[in-house]
Parts: structure tokens; sequence; C-alpha cells
């Protein structure tokens, strides 16, 4: 687990290796604030000059900081004084567009890519037992919410935070030089304004963190509910949907509510206080501008118009506060994926499988989904020979799965050894030894794409001819060819144009693509009609020649042919032996024996 510093010093890590580009953007706001004080004490020079004008007795118009105005004299000096403030803001301008492209360049360009980037390429290393304690709708929301709200910290927070405390000094010294005891009165509310910026900030804190929990509540009912859409039209439960997406919803409202019921009143108090300072100013001030201690334009106008601008500043802090906890909360959970250690990957000294018998061994194999679970496999041991044909039996919650997951090391045993070729699985290169293997599921997930394409998924450098020779394995030549774009249809999302048992040869075509040397069969039958079974269990027929194959099944159809069945119960061996010598003991396949016979009857 990450501390609470944690995340802020990797934030600050993030805007180090950015920092050249933070200086320059930061030095672009520092050029823009000049400037616009120059426009501002230009107006009050302006004003001075007028008021000269109107009455000579009153005090001579000067520029701030002793500089000297031109030999001009009534309108001409005007226009003088007028047509610089325009040069100013014209240049203001440009430089105002080029920091605004600059920041969205560098944090909407960069840092937020670059995020998104590495949380993706972190969530790709990750193995099932992180994917299983992690909704699918919550990390989809860190990869897009979490990361906008880190790269506020870069713009909304260290950006701000330096051109604040640039702008405050800049402010401080120019009222400082018009008058230190008029400055030193109209800030003597000002501690009153940082003290209730903090209040605030400390109040909206931890409803930061509760809303993004909110918001992935949400998010994870919208994506199970477009994943599970048949589902829930095929029981009409619609109205329950929209109900419990509402019902997230306006949860996640209230929060917002509640959040900005709290910052409503901050703009008001902000608002009082700086009051305050304009009425200390407009009392003490006019009382100098009165004695001719302070001009009126460039001494009290200006002055009045950095007050307003300083009170902004400060009342600033609070946005910046919020910033800050948003993004510290956002980048908790963003860091909470990165540094997730990814318990299954290639060792150091991991070693190539170029090629592979197929002889697999599950050496006293024990696990479980996690401590304090009951064990999923207990104790399993059993030899599967090169091209063996293996069934495992069992029933629902047996084991099945598990132990073929085992095998491409989705999960990792919790003691004993499984061996390919007399190699430890732990010890072998990941890639190679997931390549050496062919998966089918239950159900399987074909991407948008062509059909080519998903047969050419773990292989996308897959001539067209290695394309075709995988479907005719599969038995699914014929159908595709029928297909008006053959290879080239391209599926709709999920593939769902395609009939079931068309799905699953077109999986079991992706998965012989490579010519693995073993094929594993996770209930490829389970959810289809015994028409379907029949394509299937013909492609597998031709599919699995030369290969050691494991098929997980409740059919027995789909064990014709095999020459090893390990019979599981509650995650223990109960039998093994070849059809025959289970067949002629009580057990789990002589009861389905049995019950097809019943059925045939
Ligand atoms: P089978 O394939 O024989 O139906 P499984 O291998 O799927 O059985 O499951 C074996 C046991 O492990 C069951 O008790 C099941 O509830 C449990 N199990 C399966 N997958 C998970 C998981 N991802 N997390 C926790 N428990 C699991």
């Amino acid at each position: 687990m990450t501390s609470r510093s944690g995340p802020l010093k990797r934030l600050l890590g993030l805007v180090w290796t950015h920092r050249g580009e933070c200086v320059l953007i930061i030095f672009l706001q520092v050029l823009i604030l000049s400037l616009a004080m120059g426009g501002l004490a230009l107006s009050g020079v302006g004003i001075d000059v007028i008021r000269h004008e109107l009455d000579p007795a009153a005090p001579t118009a000067r520029f701030p900081f002793g500089f000297a105005l031109p030999a001009l004299h009534g309108m001409p000096l005007v226009g003088f004084v007028a047509g610089l403030i325009l040069a100013l803001a014209i240049i203001r301008l440009g430089f105002n567009i080029f920091y605004t492209r600059r920041v969205a360049d560098l944090v909407q360009g960069r840092i937020v890519v670059d995020l998104r980037n590495g949380l993706y390429e972190k969530l790709q290393r990750l193995d099932f037992r992180f994917f299983d304690a992690n909704a699918s709708g919550a990390l989809i929301n860190r990869l897009t919410g979490d990361v906008q709200s880190v790269r506020l910290f870069v713009d909304g927070v260290v950006i701000q935070s330096a051109i604040m405390a640039i702008s405050l000094g800049v402010y401080l010294i120019y009222m400082l030089n018009i008058h230190i005891g008029l400055t030193l009165a109209c800030l003597a509310a000002t501690p009153l304004l940082l003290v209730v910026s903090v209040a605030f900030s400390r109040i909206v804190r931890p409803r930061y963190l509760d809303h993004r929990r909110r918001v992935d509540r949400l998010v994870l009912w919208l994506t199970e509910t477009v994943r599970g859409i048949t589902v829930i039209k095929a029981f009409a439960q619609e109205s329950m949907a929209r109900e419990r997406f509402e019902a997230a919803n306006d949860s996640v409202r209230e929060q917002q509510f509640a959040i900005h019921r709290v910052l409503s009143f901050y703009a008001p108090s902000v608002n009082g206080i700086t009051q305050i300072n304009l009425v200390i100013l407009l009392a003490y001030g006019g009382w100098l501008v009165i004695h001719n201690e302070v001009a009126l334009g460039s001494g009290l106008v200006v002055f009045a118009g950095i007050l307003q601008q300083f009170s902004g500043q400060i009342a600033s802090i609070a946005t910046i506060m919020n910033s800050a906890q948003q993004s510290i909360a956002a980048a908790e959970r963003i860091f909470e994926v990165i540094d997730e250690p990814a318990a299954i990957a290639s060792g150091p000294d991991a070693r190539p499988l170029t090629t592979s018998t197929g002889r697999i061994v599950f050496d006293d194999v024990t696990f479980a989904y996690g401590p304090g679970l009951p064990p999923a496999l207990d104790h399993v041991t059993f030899t599967a020979e090169p091209g063996q044909f293996v069934g495992i039996i069992g029933p629902t919650g047996a084991g099945k799965s598990t132990l073929l997951s085992l095998i491409p090391r989705f999960y990792d045993p919790d003691s004993g050894e499984i061996r390919i070729d007399d190699l430890n699985v732990r010890d072998l290169d990941l890639g190679d030894l997931r390549h050496r293997i062919g998966l089918v599921f239950q159900e399987s997930f074909l991407f948008s794409a062509t059909i080519a394409e998903n047969i050419a998924f773990g292989h996308p450098a897959a001539s067209r001819d290695e394309i075709e020779r995988a479907a005719r394995t599969a038995a699914a030549d014929l159908f595709i060819e029928a297909l008006r774009d053959g290879y080239d249809s391209r599926l709709h999302e999920g593939g769902v144009s395609l009939s079931g048992g068309q799905r699953q040869r077109l999986a079991l075509a992706r998965a012989v693509l490579s010519d693995p040397a073993i094929l594993i069969l996770d209930d490829p039958t389970a959810a289809v009609d015994t028409e379907t079974e029949r394509e299937i269990l013909k492609g597998i027929e031709r599919a699995r020649r030369g290969r050691t194959v494991f098929i997980a099944t409740h059919r027995l159809a789909a064990l014709r042919g095999a020459s090893l069945l390990i019979s599981l119960d509650a995650g223990r061996v109960v039998q093994i032996g070849t059809p025959g010598e289970l067949a002629a003991a009580p057990g789990y396949y002589r009861t389905l024996l049995q019950l097809e016979r019943d059925d045939d009857v």
C-alpha cells in the first residue's frame, strides 16, 4: 500500500521529469503578469495625466518606479499612454495564446498520454489474481477519469502555485512601492482570507475520494449492463437496470451537490473579506490622495486594481488545494495499480521454450484462490504423455478450469510444481510458454476485426496461408468461405453475427494457428446444442492430431477418443485411468455413461 505522502512524492517526481517545460510555462506566465501589471500602471498614469490637465495644481503624472514620461502634454500624452496600453495588451494576447498551447501540449499531449500508456501497459502485465479482485469498470474509470485528475496536479497545482507565489510577490512589491502604510492597512484582513480558504479545502478533502468511488460504481454498472445486455433483455429487466443506474447516478449527483454546497459559501465569504480590504483602501487611501501623499490614478486606482488581484490570488489557494486533494486521491488509485506486483512474469534467467514434446507433469500441486479459501486443487499429481488426449471430468466446482489455467500460468500453484518437458513452468519464458499452448474457453471472446485478424490474433504476422490452414484444422474453413467477404468479413463487436458453433471453431483456429504442442479446451461445448457440439467436435478431432490435448467437459461426446481420464472432486483427483478403467469402477464417468444409456432407452 502506498502511504499518504507516497502519491504526493510520486506526483512531484512526475513534474520533475517535465521540469524544463514547467519552467518555460511559469516564465511565460510571469511575462503575461508583468504585461498586465504594466497595463494597469499605465491606466493609472493616464488618469493622472487627465487630472493634471483638468487641474494644473494637481501633481504631475509620473511613471511608476521613476521612469520619465516623454515631453508631451495634453491629448498627445494621453494618446501616447493609451497607445502603450494597447501595445502591451496585444503582446499579452500573443503570449497568452502561446502559454495556453504549451500547457495543453504538456498536460494533454504528454502527461496524460504517458500515464494512460503506463497504466495500460501495467494492466496487460498483471495476472488474473489482480483482475479477480478488481472490477473492470473501476479499472476503466482509473484509466480515464483518474488520469485526468492527475494531470490537474501539474497545471492546477504546481504551475498555479508557482504563478501564485510569484504574482503575490510582485503585487506586494508594487503596493509597497506605492505606499507602505496603505499596503499594511489594506492587507490587515488577508490572514482571515487564508484561514477561510484552508478551512474550506479541509472540509472538501475527504469528499473527493468518496466521489471517485461513487463514479466507480456508476461505471461498473454501466459496463456490466452493456456486456450483459442479452440477459437484461431476456429477463425483461430493463427498468431494474435503469433504476439501478439512476440510483448510482443520483448518488454521484448528491455527492457533487454536497461538495458544491460547501463551496457555495466559499466565494461569498471571500468576497466579503475582500470588501473589508476595499473599505480600508477607500477610507485611508482617499485621505492620502486628498493630502497629496498618493496620486489618484497611479496611486489609488492602481492600488485598488492590484488589491483585487491580490485577494483573488489568495482566494485561489482554496482551488489549488482542492485540485491537490483531487489529484492526490486519483494518484493514489493510479499508483496502486502501477505498484501492484506482477506476480506472474518471466524470471531474469527464464529459459526459452522453442519446441515442446507436450509432456506435462503435475507434481503434488495445491492451489487456493486466496488466503483463507479452501484449495481449488488439492495435492494433484498426474502425467500426460506427448500426444495424449486427456479428459478432465467432475462436477461443477471440482477444479477442472483451475487445473487447466495453471498450465499456461494464469495462476501459480501454492505448492508442488508443474513441468513441461521436465522443465518447471515457472522457469520458462512466459511468452514462449503461452505460445506453445493453444487455448479455447467455454465462451470465446472475438474482437471487432476481420475473421482473418481474429484467427491471427496471437500472431499478427501470420500469412494468409497459415490462417487458412488453421481454419481447415479447426473445420472452420467451409463456413468462412461461405461468407460474402470470406476471411475478410468483419465481425461486429464481440462477433455477434456468428453462431455459437462458428465462434468456437474460430477460437479453435486461433488456438492452433501457431501449431502449439499443447491444446487446452475448457468446456468448449458447454453452451451449445448437440448439433453444434458435433460441428465443434469435428474441429477438435482434427485439431488434436499430434498434440497433447486437455479437455474439461461434462459431455461424454467430447471425451470420445480420450486416452486418459482424470476425475476431480473438490480439488482432489479421485480417479485416474483410461476410459475403459473408469467405466469399470463406480464414479463420475460411469454415472455419465449410465445417464446416457438411460437417455437412449
Ligand atoms: P470447475 O471448472 O470444475 O467447475 P473451477 O476450477 O471453476 O471448477 O472452480 C474450483 C473452485 O474454485 C470452486 O469452488 C470455485 O468456486 C473456485 N473458484 C474458481 N474461480 C475462482 C476465482 N477466480 N476466485 C475465487 N474462487 C474461484
